[in-house]
């Protein structure tokens, strides 16, 4: 530190780490009067250097090396932004390991490596923070961390990626399929030119590992999470389950019960009325659920240079303010002290328990459905509603699409039914099944 200056050396002009500086030098003042001292990016690393970018770099001293960032003398801080395992990873445990403070939005490296930078960073009495890492602007992890830690939480719910959320909202709009609306996410510059995580739900099951950790004190646990991707919705589904009075969203849940906790990420049916019903395009929402607090909803733009970069200059400021309190009296990064952190058991797929929605294709006989609700109900397994759709185009096998709702059902025993139904001769096509939350 010079001064009354702390010197920030960022890592990563993209995206975000523009937006971190277009804001630190917008609301510079503001800032300043917050943290108690001037915030200034001294240095700053990219890949390409020729490349245009999108913010002021005057003053800024850059270089593609990120690990003269890291080193550099006048650096007292690091702001991470470059996205990735390595050699981000390597990066922040130098940096750790210079006794510099980190802050990162850098999920996947979080949710995978977490726990060895944090023990490190604990080690050194360094703090490292992450807020960026989980719904973009939203003070997710600080709440979570802080401002409901007098309360036992039950579960959280979200919609933390807001491409899938995106695609999922325009689909309601009919006429277009998965394929085509993923394709303007990616020219609107919603989706990563490479959107496999944000489709195959692995970027939400990041997120959602985090967030699970940091509100039932356990370790991070990235390889427990079951995730669904959205990619085998349709158009059909999404109109099934208006007319029944629900929307369907990725969501991810982490849910606490009597047997362990649930950590999925898998689309999912929520009354209609709902608020999180509601949430369009690429907002991201998540609800908390604690015994003394009740519901929160956080609501906001997940993503973005802007949004994003709230996040971490917020996350600037803590660590700015955290470098006169000692190591032991700081929050800790997972919102429990490392040695209380529990083993609770993290439930398999297979023990969870949900309410589904069932779409399956049969041959229009008679006693057909009465051979698939014998199944379910041999089963133990309880209809709460059942409808026989008219194709929209006639199949040519003479098929029809049945729609059952049932009630809430142990995962393995409805795997059990759906392979049951799969095996009669008069049911044409793999049955779709999609779990439903009632959000309460
Ligand atoms: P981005 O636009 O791809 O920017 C990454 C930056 O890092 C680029 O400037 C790139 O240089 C630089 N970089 C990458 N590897 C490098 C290397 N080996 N050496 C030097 N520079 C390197 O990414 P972003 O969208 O800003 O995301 C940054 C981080 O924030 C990621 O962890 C992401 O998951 C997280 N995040 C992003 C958002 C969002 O809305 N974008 C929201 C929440 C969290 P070039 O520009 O020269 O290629």
């Amino acid at each position: 530190m010079s001064g009354n200056e702390m010197r920030v050396g960022l890592l990563g002009l993209g995206c975000v780490g523009c937006g971190v500086i277009r804001a630190l030098s917008r609301n510079q003042e503001e800032i300043e009067r917050r943290a108690g001292r001037r915030l200034s990016i001294v240095a700053a690393c990219a890949r390409d250097l020729s490349k245009e970018r999108d913010c002021d770099l005057e003053g800024i001293q850059l270089t593609q090396d990120p690990q003269q960032v890291v080193d550099h003398p006048e650096v007292d801080v690091v702001i991470e932004l470059m996205g990735g395992i390595d050699p981000a990873r390597e990066l922040i445990l130098r940096a750790i390991d210079q006794g510099k403070p980190v802050i990162t939005a850098n999920k996947h490296l979080i949710a995978l490596h977490g726990s060895e930078v944090f023990a490190h960073a604990e080690q050194k009495g360094v703090n490292v923070a992450f807020e960026a890492a989980v719904a973009g602007s939203i003070p997710i992890i600080k709440n979570i961390r802080e401002s409901l830690s007098g309360n036992r939480i039950e579960w959280i719910a979200g919609i933390i990626n807001g491409t899938g959320n995106y695609i999922l909202t325009a689909m309601e709009g009919g006429g277009r399929s998965f394929t085509e609306i993923l394709a303007e996410a990616q020219r609107l510059g919603y989706a990563e030119a490479d959107p496999t995580f944000d489709i195959d739900g692995t970027d939400a099951a990041h997120k959602l590992t985090i967030l699970a950790s940091i509100a039932f004190g356990i370790p991070l646990s990235y390889d427990r999470v079951h995730v669904e991707g959205i990619s085998d919705i349709t158009s059909e589904n999404i109109a099934d389950a208006r007319s029944l009075g629900y929307r369907i969203k990725h969501l991810g849940i982490a849910k606490r019960t009597e047997e362990g906790i649930e950590l999925r990420v898998h689309p999912t049916l929520i009354p209609d009325s709902h608020l999180v019903a509601n949430v369009a395009g690429v907002m991201n929402a998540v609800v908390v659920m604690s015994d003394a607090a009740g519901a929160h909803l956080y609501y906001g733009a997940g993503a973005g240079g802007d949004p994003t970069a709230s996040a971490v200059i917020a996350d600037l400021v803590d660590v700015v303010r955290s470098l006169t309190t000692d190591a032991e009296n700081r929050v800790p990064h997972l919102a429990y002290q490392p040695h209380a952190l529990s083993d609770i058991p993290l439930l398999p797929i297979e023990q969870v328990t949900t309410a589904c929605y069932l779409r399956l294709q049969a041959i229009d006989r008679p006693g057909v459905l009465a051979a698939v609700t014998d199944i379910l109900g041999n089963l133990g397994i309880s209809i709460e509603a059942i409808q026989q759709r008219e194709p929209e185009i006639a199949a040519v096998d003479g098929s029809v699409p049945v729609i059952l709702l049932t009630h809430e059902v142990p995962e393995d025993r409805m795997n059990q039914a759906l392979s049951r139904i799969e095996a009669q001769e008069d049911i044409v096509a793999p049955v779709q099944r999609i779990r439903i939350e009632p959000m309460r």
